[in-house]
């Protein structure tokens, strides 16, 4: 009989011996706290010290491995007071070399006269000595079989202070070998032949300990394919869990308002809208309800096309939320529909936190007894006091803002209502399919006719202070963004209130400037922001918090002030403020202590409007954690998989995990019991996923 924890991996380190309260601390440092985080701990790189090298044929500044006999101790007393020099010599038959140790003094009793032993480091030859000072170094005991640190594919495992590579590669090799006998599988056989995958014996000592390096290589893919298919398996889940549900309302396209609706808007869909519109349309027409990620770079004219799904709920008397990460750019939707769809006898009402009590208090009860129709509004709208008569569509624009849980929270204030999110971070294909892989996607490939790409250029300050008064005489406004509202002891950078009130006195004293930060109130945020529209302001001092969706026509001037501070969705959201108008549009980076990053974000910035390209780019440059900020936006960490460089693996795990839910739905099958059992055990909390059906 196997005893239940023997079996269990997701029992303490402490469990393992060797391992005491210092030890699991420092493990714990780096994310380990059980058996099966070590298991999981994946090398970074490997070494190979397979071949094992004479002492006579050693160059200087060679890195290898001998195999020699310690023949001498050489203790010798160093000026400061305790420490101790200790060399070691080592012979080999064809010559000797020096172990050169500080501070090991145990290594005399632990390495006595007669020890056999490999020792692998860089070796430096001073005339006829071969030394070494840092070196990994193991007994030999009759045989080889039993080596872990020389004479074979060595991995190196990512450490920390106080864990020295030794310890976890003995760690990881005795539980290995301890828990061997009890590892099961956790993928099927048909899936295992179908994709030609290792079992998971094998692959998991092939990627801690490779007999070579092709076997490394299918091991490491077998460990990557099961880590994204468990992923996926939740991706395929939470999307069959949507799917499962009914809306049990219809709607009809009537076109009582979406006609008129059109005939105000002044100008005509682009292709891609009107694909994105029909495909939301099918989704709120059909029986499930809608759960879609609607993705357009910057200024493709994501707003008319949500606004189009907000009428087809209206239309059918239906309640429908719009709802916006800040309170510039809820108020800013208020203004653009209130312009758009103002004269078709629909109730718009705006919800933000900032509102006063009575005049909140109002519209809440116009929400909840159904005479609103469209709700605008921000995290406010999440609020547990806000109660809906009818809600059966939500959209959420700038979706990267919000998290997981708060989008699962609106949900539940409607009756199984349709979804669609909007996001303006343009996300490579294989971000979007982990990230949002639950989510049908449309995509607007294209901007309006008559854009003029937006111009990037780097310039001095005096160059950009002129540039800029040339262009506001030509009647055009400009943003200038600062890092920071205010100045700071700490950080030698330049801030809106100091800039703005600078420059008023000299080179922009004879144009009109205004000043928006988070900082300030939203009555004079909303104000500020209405004097820019109505063109009563040429230049707005500002900060990252015009970064989403504000959208002013005639602006057609960006200026980043330390644009080496920014990272380059930032840049690049920066950007798309401006280049929405006929006019021709530019984007100015200042700046100076570029670090190389910096310097290769810029030139992405120089050489490319694209988001779609700048989005890979900073997915290379950063990793994808930060990229979207882990836990806010779901993006998991993936141990030993990555998104970018194992693409293909992805596609196919994918492909394995849907093509399971859609035969298998409900894991029936003997053989997909078990994987709803692992899921369920080790992937359901990790992945906030809840529980499986
Ligand atoms: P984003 O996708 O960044 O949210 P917006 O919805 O703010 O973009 O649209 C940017 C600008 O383009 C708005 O002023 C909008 O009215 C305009 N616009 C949208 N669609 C079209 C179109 N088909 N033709 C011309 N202008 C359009
Ligand atoms: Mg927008």
């Amino acid at each position: 009989m196997i005893s239940s924890k023997m079996k269990n991996t997701n029992i303490s380190v402490q469990y393992i011996k060797g391992v005491g309260p210092a030890r699991a601390a420092i493990l714990k440092k780096i994310g380990i706290k059980t058996i099966n985080d070590l298991l999981t701990h994946f090398p970074f790189r490997y070494e190979d010290r397979r071949k094992i090298k004479c002492v006579r044929d050693m160059e200087d500044n060679e890195e290898g491995s001998i195999c020699a006999v310690v023949t001498k101790h050489k203790l010798i007393p160093v000026r400061r007071r305790g420490k101790m020099l200790l060399k070691i010599i080592l012979e080999d038959g064809t010559g000797s070399a020096e172990m050169i140790c500080f501070n090991q003094k145990y290594l005399l009793e632990s390495l006595p006269i007669g020890t056999q032993l490999i020792v692998h480091g860089k070796f430096s030859r001073i005339g006829r000595f071969l030394q070494l000072t840092n070196f990994e170094y193991e007994k030999l005991s009759g045989t080889d079989e039993d080596l872990i640190h020389t004479k074979r594919i060595v991995p190196i495992y990512p450490s920390t202070d106080g864990l020295n590579q030794r310890f976890l590669r003995t760690l990881i090799k005795r539980v290995l070998d301890e828990y061997m006998p009890y590892f099961e599988e956790m993928l099927t056989q048909s899936i295992i032949s179908e994709y030609s995958l290792d079992g998971y014996s094998k692959a998991i000592i092939n990627v801690h300990f490779p007999e070579g390096f092709p076997e490394q290589e299918t091991a490491r893919r077998r460990m990557v394919f099961e880590e994204f298919f468990f992923w996926e398996i939740g991706m395929a889940l939470k999307k069959q869990k949507v799917k499962q549900l009914c809306k049990k309302r219809k709607y009809e396209i009537k076109k009582t308002l979406l006609s008129k609706f059109r005939v105000n808007l002044g100008f005509d869909f682009t292709t891609a809208q009107k694909r994105a519109i029909n495909e939301i349309f099918n989704d709120m027409m059909s029986p499930s309800p809608m759960n879609r990620l609607l993705q357009g770079d910057v200024g493709s004219g994501k707003t008319v096309v949500a606004l189009s799904s907000l009428l087809l709920a209206a239309e059918n008397n239906y309640q429908s939320v719009l709802m916006a990460p800040t309170e510039i750019l809820a108020e800013q939707h208020r203004l653009t529909v209130e312009r758009m769809i103002g004269g078709l006898g629909l109730t718009i009402e705006l919800l933000t936190s900032r509102q006063k009590p009575a005049a909140k208090k109002e519209a809440l009860e116009r929400i909840k007894n159904g005479s609103s129709n469209i709700i605008i509004g921000t995290h406010a709208l999440i609020e547990e006091n806000v109660v809906f008569k009818n809600l059966s569509l939500i959209v959420i624009d700038e979706q990267h803002k919000f998290g997981v849980i708060q989008r699962s929270t609106m949900r539940e204030k409607g009756m199984n209502p349709d979804v669609l999110v909007m996001t303006a971070t343009p996300i490579p294909r294989t971000l979007a399919m982990t990230v949002y892989g639950d989510l049908d996607i449309s995509v607007i490939d294209e901007l309006p006719p008559g854009r003029k790409a937006v111009v990037t250029m780097q310039q001095s300050e005096r160059e950009c202070y002129d540039f800029i008064l040339k262009k506001v005489k030509e009647g055009r406004q400009a943003y200038i963004v600062y890092p920071l509202v205010n100045e700071s002891d700490k950080l030698e950078l330049k801030s809106v209130i100091v800039m703005a009130e600078k420059l008023q006195k000299s080179v922009f004293s004879r144009v009109r400037v205004g000043i928006l930060h988070g900082q300030m109130n939203s009555a004079d945020k909303e104000k500020v922001m209405k004097s820019f529209i109505e063109h009563e302001i040429d230049i707005m001092f500002t900060t990252i918090i015009i970064e989403v969706g504000i959208d002013v026509a005639n602006a057609s001037i960006m200026v980043i002030e330390h644009s080496e501070r920014f990272g380059l969705a930032n840049l690049h959201q920066l950007r798309g403020r401006v280049g929405r108008g006929a006019e021709q549009s530019y984007c100015i980076l200042l700046g100076k202590h570029f670090s190389e990053e910096s310097k290769r974000r810029l030139e992405i910035m120089l050489i490319t409007n694209d988001g779609f390209k700048i989005a890979e780019e900073d997915l290379r440059l950063r990793g994808s954690g930060e990229l979207f900020g882990t836990e806010q936006h779901g993006m998991p960490e993936f141990r030993i998989g990555n998104i970018v460089t194992d693409y293909p693996v992805l596609n196919e795990a994918r492909r394995a995990a849907f093509n399971l839910i859609r035969k298998d739905p409900g894991f029936l099958l003997e053989e997909n019991m078990r994987i709803r059992k692992i899921f369920t055990e080790k992937y359901s909390k990790v992945y906030v996923l809840g529980n499986v059906g």
